[in-house]
């Protein structure tokens, strides 16, 4: 697969097979994508079909049985250690997982705060850039609480502060709105998206097509591979909106997909 110089990473002939019980599973096969500045790239298919473990491959976490991941022109598993590795995390890579799992004893601002404490920041500077990333997630007002003391919805937009407040190279989100309700799910999204719009580089994993139209491309996938690539997903909102005020029913997964 080509690479192009505003290629942040390039998953090429990725493939991962797990030995469970002397048995193989392969949970990963031939998949190839880049993800290119700018881009909010969704990539979505049903539970179990290796959505995470694609993920843990390109952060850096889990060495693939084949291909490779490149991540800014650096091949990921061929030249650097596993401290190469978690200090690329550290400085490139913002994450958000579907439980925020905090550090119950800090509140959410001491919380954003920690990840910048870890790069060496001094405590007031720190101070100043959670503030600037609660302000962006319009949190700001729950600065001081603990976070389990809020909302699931709240909590993942603190959260999403925590993830944005080292200004890394791209954002990763995985299943980021498994746990909220409809309401708030959009909400993260649309926070997602505006991230986007300022510039922010986003891939976001999910089995919920429900939010398929606030990405700017996306990839299906199935039991391990991309089966297809849907370069403006936003076209399926009006769809489904039109089949909702002509009180049809929502279309199936796959007839989603084949309309666009
Ligand atoms: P998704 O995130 O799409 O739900 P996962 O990537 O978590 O899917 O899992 C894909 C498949 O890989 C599942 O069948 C899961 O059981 C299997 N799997 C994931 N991690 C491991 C592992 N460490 N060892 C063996 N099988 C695994
Ligand atoms: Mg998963």
């Amino acid at each position: 697969m080509p690479t192009h110089h505003t290629d942040i990473i390039s998953a090429q002939t990725l493939g991962k097979t797990f030995s469970v019980k002397s048995q193989a599973v392969t949970v990963l096969k031939n998949i190839n994508f880049a993800v290119r500045t700018g881009e909010f790239l969704v990539i979505f298919g049903p539970s179990g079909c290796g959505k995470s473990t694609l993920l843990h491959t390109i952060l850096g976490l889990e060495q693939p049985t084949s291909g490779k991941v490149v991540f800014q022109g650096q091949s990921l598993y061929d030249n650097l250690t596993e401290d190469d590795r978690a200090e690329l995390r550290k400085h490139q890579i913002g994450m958000v997982y579907q439980q925020p799992n905090w550090i119950k004893s800090l509140t959410a601002k001491e919380n954003v705060m920690f990840a910048l404490r870890l790069t060496g920041l001094t405590e007031p500077a720190a101070a100043a850039k959670a503030h600037t990333a609660l302000e962006q997630v319009g949190m700001v007002d729950w600065s001081d609480y603990i976070p389990t003391e809020l909302s699931s919805g709240q909590q993942q937009r603190v959260a999403l502060a925590r993830a944005i407040v080292t200004d890394p190279t791209i954002l990763i989100a995985d299943e980021p709105t498994g746990n909220l309700d409809y309401e708030s799910g959009r909400q993260l999204m649309k926070l997602l998206k505006d991230l986007n719009s300022q510039g922010k580089t986003i891939i976001m994993v999910t089995h919920d097509l429900e939010y398929l139209s606030f990405a700017k491309r996306a990839l299906e996938m199935l039991d391990g591979e991309i089966i297809q690539e849907l370069t403006n997903p936003a076209a399926r909102k009006s769809k489904s909106n039109d089949l909702k005020r002509a009180g049809g029913k929502p279309p199936l997964t796959n007839q989603i997909v084949e309309d666009l």
